[in-house]
């Protein structure tokens, strides 16, 4: 009897085993439905074999096999086990977090897509079949038309219903295949600098073998040049190649991009907020080998990639890279271990590397690619000011120096950037007669005035309560909201600058869709004259027109107990800073602080990241923190403090007993409550591992989460978390 090993996507550290009826061809790596008792589930085939230890009685069938995914290649299945080893993770929720959706149905009709694009078989098989049909002829000829050969929704829903029909035709022979943007004009591209050259000939003299380099490059240094002129080379050798972003709001830009670096090439593109079929069909693409190139966020680092040539992973340093929930992976570590596993070169792109990076390309283990200037004009990096925040002309917290420079940006027709990374109107609101604060019922946090809405909000569970006008306590009708969001800068330049156009870019405006890609838009148009906004807009966006950037509220990042706070808060200030004068305007920041002589913005306005990173180093080696050191978090929440206190103390034991017991060098601290001690009506806390090499805790977690799994605690949740991006 032929048995399947299934992995199943439950919180179970082992697979099932099934027996395969005669006439299913079932395979390692093919996707199976089966009953885990009476619940039917979708699973990944793991292993094959002839014997099983359940019982004859008990074991079950593979009930089907699911031959919409084509089974995963084992390089994927190698790169899943990894990740389930490595983060301690089931490996049947891994497997499913790497799939794409099953239950979404396909869109009806092909064409339903924003884009098609003619394809290399399009273009050589095309032309003879439609020469003497006129109707397809013209259809082939506005396809050709387009630089990129692409041809956008509008478009199509502009085609005649008979040239609709002929262009789904031609979807089901490949022919054509769904493209991931608008035709836009074609970018001409530029010719690489002598930087950029050099930098784009290392990575391709590395072509077919592993070779991690960082490509460290200033703002506006041009890395995305030598992103695509190394992935147009090695496209060109046949293989495909894989090129992950933070955001997939930063895509529609660089897809434009890569549309005309890369003429001709099938590009698609993968992220969590794609629909299930789009997700599908893309996914399908890169696995058949017909995408060159696959752009996505973190999940698309498991996409299967047969040909795959290039790994690029930009802006390297983002946080968005690690899960923070379900499976906590960090999509930039497992590109690594992915361009190692089959032999391919990985480039890492940052203007401020996370110092994990930095550290691995100061030992030499990888190659460091350095773009140290601007490819435009002006070549010259802002002008950075520090000015008080606190001056007697300040209006709500916009000092004299900073509404001068706007002021001056107004009359000559140019842009300015305001901002604080805090969207909201206030972050508090302050009884000032009895000193009462609004507090979220459900968490030790303080509650948001949203005073568009009227409303009260908390940030970390969603809890919103009407904006009381009187204080609960003594009844004080004066509340004073405390310190600024977005929404309360929002206003207070619109009363300051009446004719300014302004428009604020936080999660809250554009929680509509498309909302963001049309503010930028009208950025770019020229239609705006303030931005306002949150870290959201100090990523990838090239404004030409901008050329003053404000920076509020900065400080108080300084004063958080987490450990990466500082290094985020650099690569930040440094983004952003980027932002000011990128085309041919030259730039002016300014920076409200109390502290204008702190380290970071010291590097902050002579533009040196390393220095500054250099002193988070030492910091760290002192501490014996990441990268000097290596960590695991195990977080735990539940009802009743008592619980979790109760819950972390064995669990503390039992690390302790695993760690002697195999005499490993890690240590584990006492528990603590976590820096939200409360969170959505759950009491949190955390106890922390550490040691200073990878090896022993690698050997320590899976003992100790075994151990972890035998303790009492029905009311407490808890998750370990591996290479934790902070405590939180
Ligand atoms: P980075 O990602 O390093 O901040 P980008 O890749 O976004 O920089 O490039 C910034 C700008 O410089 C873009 O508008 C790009 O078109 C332009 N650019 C890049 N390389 C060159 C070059 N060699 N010559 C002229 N302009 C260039
Ligand atoms: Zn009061
Ligand atoms: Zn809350």
């Amino acid at each position: 009897m032929t048995i399947a090993r299934v992995a199943l996507p439950v919180a179970a550290h082992t697979a099932f085993d099934y027996w395969v009826p005669a006439g299913l061809e079932v395979g390692c790596g093919q996707m199976v439905r089966v009953h885990l008792g009476r619940r039917a589930l979708a699973g990944v085939v793991v292993a094959i074999g002839e014997a099983t230890e359940v019982a004859g009685d008990k074991l079950q069938p593979v009930r089907e096999v699911i031959a919409a995914l084509p089974p995963l290649p084992p390089d994927v299945l190698a790169m899943a086990e990894f990740v389930a080893r490595y983060y301690q993770e089931p490996l049947g929720l891994v497997l499913a977090q790497m799939l794409p959706p099953l239950s979404a149905a396909l869109p009806r009709s092909p064409v339903a897509v924003a884009a098609v694009a003619l394809t290399a078989e399009g273009r050589a098989a095309l032309p003879l079949r439609v020469a003497r049909a006129p109707r397809a002829r013209a259809l082939l000829e506005r396809l050709q038309a387009t630089d990129g050969a692409t041809l956008g929704a509008d478009a199509i829903a502009a085609l005649t219903p008979r040239a609709r029909a002929l262009l789904r035709a031609w979807l089901t022979h490949g022919w054509v295949a769904p493209a991931i943007a608008d035709p836009m004009p074609a970018l001409p591209l530029p010719p690489l600098n002598a930087d950029q050259q050099t930098a784009a000939a290392a990575v391709v003299a590395a072509l077919s073998s592993f070779a991690p380099f960082l490509l460290q490059g200033v703002t506006g240094s041009g890395k995305t040049e030598v992103y695509l002129a190394a992935a147009a080379a090695a496209i060109a050798a046949g293989g495909q190649v894989l090129l992950l972003v933070p955001e997939i709001n930063l895509t529609p830009q660089l897809a434009q991009r890569i549309a005309a670096a890369l003429p001709g090439r099938r590009t698609v593109l993968l992220h969590s907020r794609l629909a299930g079929g789009e997700r599908r069909r893309a996914w399908a693409a890169a696995a058949a080998g017909d995408a060159d190139l696959v752009l996505g966020t973190r999940l698309a680092v498991f996409t299967p990639l047969p040909r795959l040539a290039l790994i690029v992973v930009d802006e390297e340093q983002d946080a968005s890279f690690k899960q923070q929930d379900g499976v906590r992976y960090h999509g930039r570590d497992v590109a690594i271990w992915r361009a190692r596993q089959r032999g391919v070169p990985i480039v890492l792109g940052s203007a401020t590397p996370s110092l994990e990076t930095l550290a691995q390309a100061q030992r030499g283990r990888y190659g460091w690619l350095k773009l140290p200037r601007r490819a435009v004009l002006p070549a010259v990096l802002p002008a950075l000011r520090f000015e008080p925040g606190r001056d007697p002309g300040a209006v709500e917290g916009l000092g004299t120096a900073l509404l001068a420079a706007i002021e001056a940006r107004l009359a000559r027709g140019e842009q300015a950037l305001i901002f604080i990374n805090r969207r909201g109107y206030s972050p508090s609101l302050l009884c000032s007669a009895c000193g009462w604060q609004a507090g979220c019922p459900r968490c030790s946090a303080r509650l948001v005035v949203h005073r568009n809405d009227r409303e009260l909000r908390c940030h970390h569970c969603g809890h919103a309560e009407r904006l009381t006008r009187a204080c609960p306590d003594c009844g004080n009708v004066d509340l004073m909201p405390l310190g600024h969001g977005t929404q309360r800068l929002e206003g207070a330049l619109a009363a300051r600058f009446p004719d300014a156009r302004i428009v604020r870019i936080d999660r809250d405006s554009t929680q509509r869709k498309g909302a963001f890609v049309a503010m930028r838009e009208s950025v770019h148009a020229g239609e705006v004259d303030i931005l306002v906004g949150t870290q959201m807009l100090a990523k990838g966006h090239d404004f030409p027109r901008l050329t003053l950037v404000g920076v509020l509220g900065a400080d108080n990042a300084l004063y958080s107990a987490d450990f990466r706070a500082t290094e985020r808060l650099a690569a930040l200030l440094f983004q952003v800073a980027g932002r000011a004068g990128r085309a041919l305007l030259p730039g002016e920041v300014i920076v409200q602080t109390d502290f204008p002589a702190h380290p970071l913005y010291r590097a902050l306005a002579a533009h040196d990241y390393d220095s500054f990173a250099a002193t988070l180093l030492a910091e760290r080696r002192l501490t014996g923190l990441p990268p000097f050191g290596h960590l695991a978090l195990l977080a735990a929440e539940a009802r009743d403090r008592g619980d979790v206190d109760a819950f972390l103390a064995a669990a503390r034991a039992a690390a302790d007993a695993v760690a002697l017991a195999a005499a490993l060098a890690v240590d584990v601290y006492p528990p603590v409550p976590a820096g939200l001690a409360r969170r959505a009506g759950l009491e949190r806390g955390q106890v922390l591992v550490q040691s200073a090499a990878r090896g022993p805790l690698q050997r320590f977690l899976p003992a100790w989460r075994e151990a972890l799994e035998r303790l009492p605690g029905r009311r407490v949740r808890w998750a370990l978390d591996v290479d934790p991006a902070g405590f939180s």
